[in-house]
């Protein structure tokens, strides 16, 4: 991995090298994604779809490739069935409005599981209330595992849709999605995967999976903030209506009525961030320079790693432990003598002092994390561009922030 196109991390904080650890909430930047936004802004800036011009044609050709990167980078069947949105959570909520607003109705029920991200809860919270729909979830069992049997409890002929994270982005579990989907399939009730923190680490193909949607963000994967995807199926695509409504969506516009553009504009309303999808289509190549098999078993490596690590620590609990994970580990630090739990906030503090950057709190997950009975963790999570010298860095602070705290 060339670290060496990742300007930031040579980067001090606080007079030290600095040692990122927080992929899960975004990820760095190489060279040729922030490349690839000087050079839109420089040489062919210009609104898209509606131009006869030069420049407007260039932008519409760089958006319309980067869609089609995208579909080959997740195996869609079309690019169509690409949809760009500014981001997981807009993906979410647009097709939680959009789905709700087409096949949801009072009494019926909407799943999801227990440990997702507030961007898989309140979204269908909102429609919920919108619709008088009910929004279950699948408990977890002692482990944090899924219970994949009270979830087929719960599947019945009022359910209309399934939602759930492909990667925990608190424990880092790999959820069993792939039998989700079946479960849910064999009653004809279609699944939403957030693949947040899947697609950047593990390759996700979404006709392999046979899921209906996928949401992730571009931001997590090396590229630009503000730009996202959501995939869906063909077939379910065509039957939902727009979200929002305005700009290259139409077909015509009445003053009777208005009629919708074709997949997959008709989800696009406004202005599209065709600079990011541009700078995502060169993370999109990045990660493909790559290859996944070298992707996975690097952060697979570079997680199990640091899992043995710090489970050789006392007085650190590993949540998840020894657990197939994609990239993310979290854990307390307890006061072994007071048997008191050190809040994630002080280690997280301590950490940042000696440069080493973690996430500390709910992670925007706080039902999991009031499962988990605690007030929140500490987070690590890997990128591309870590290795065991960050881990022992990270390690090593954390032994000393203990030290300082006990
Ligand atoms: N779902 C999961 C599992 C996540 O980890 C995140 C980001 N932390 C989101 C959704 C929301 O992503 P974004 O903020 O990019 O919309």
């Amino acid at each position: 991995m060339n670290r060496s196109d990742f300007a930031i991390l040579k980067e001090q904080v606080h007079g030290r090298p600095l040692v990122y650890l927080d992929n899960a909430a975004t990820s760095q930047k190489p060279r040729q994604v922030v490349e690839a936004i000087i050079e839109a802004y420089s040489t062919w800036n210009s609104n898209i779809h509606r131009g006869v011009h030069h420049l407007s044609q260039v932008a519409t050709a760089h958006h319309e490739e980067a869609r089609k990167a995208v579909a080959a980078f997740i195996n869609a069947r079309s690019s169509d069935e690409i949809v760009f949105t500014k981001g997981t959570t807009d993906s979410l909520n647009a097709l939680a409005f959009s789905y709700g607003e087409a096949f949801v109705g009072e009494g019926d029920e909407i799943i999801v599981s227990g440990l997702e991200h507030h961007s898989n809860i309140v979204p269908w919270q909102m429609l919920c209330a919108r619709k008088k729909t009910v929004l279950r979830h699948i408990p977890l069992r002692e482990d944090l595992t899924l219970d994949l049997e009270a979830f087929k409890g719960m599947l019945n002929e009022r359910t209309k849709l399934v939602s759930v994270a492909h990667v925990s982005n608190v424990l880092g579990i790999i959820q069993p999605v792939e039998e989700i989907i079946c479960l849910a399939h064999e009653k004809h009730i279609p699944v939403c995967i957030d693949g947040a923190q899947s697609v950047p680490h593990m390759q996700v193909d979404v006709q392999a999976l046979d899921c209906d949607f996928l949401a992730f963000s571009g931001h997590k994967m090396y590229g630009p903030t503000g730009i996202g995807v959501l995939y869906g199926k063909r077939e379910w695509l065509e039957k939902l209506p727009p979200h929002e409504g305005g700009g290259e969506m139409i077909e015509h516009v009445r003053w009777e009525g208005t009629t919708y553009n074709e997949l997959p504009y008709k989800f696009e309303a406004g202005t599209p961030n065709f600079v990011g999808s541009y700078a995502l289509h060169k993370a999109v190549e990045y990660m493909q320079s790559i290859g996944w098999k070298a992707l996975e078993s690097h952060e697979r490596e570079l997680t199990q790693y640091c899992e043995a690590q710090l489970s050789a620590i006392p007085d650190v609990h590993i949540y998840a432990a020894n657990q197939p994970k994609a990239g993310v580990i979290s854990f307390n630090v307890y006061n072994g003598q007071l048997s008191t739990l050190i809040h994630p906030f002080d280690i997280g503090t301590l950490l940042d002092q000696q440069g080493v950057a973690v996430r500390t709190g709910h992670h925007c997950a706080e039902p999991l994390i009031d499962h988990l009975g605690v007030p929140g963790t500490v987070r690590v999570s890997f990128g591309l561009y870590n290795d065991k010298t960050d881990v022992d860095a990270f390690i090593a602070a954390l032994k000393k922030a203990q030290m300082m705290l006990s």
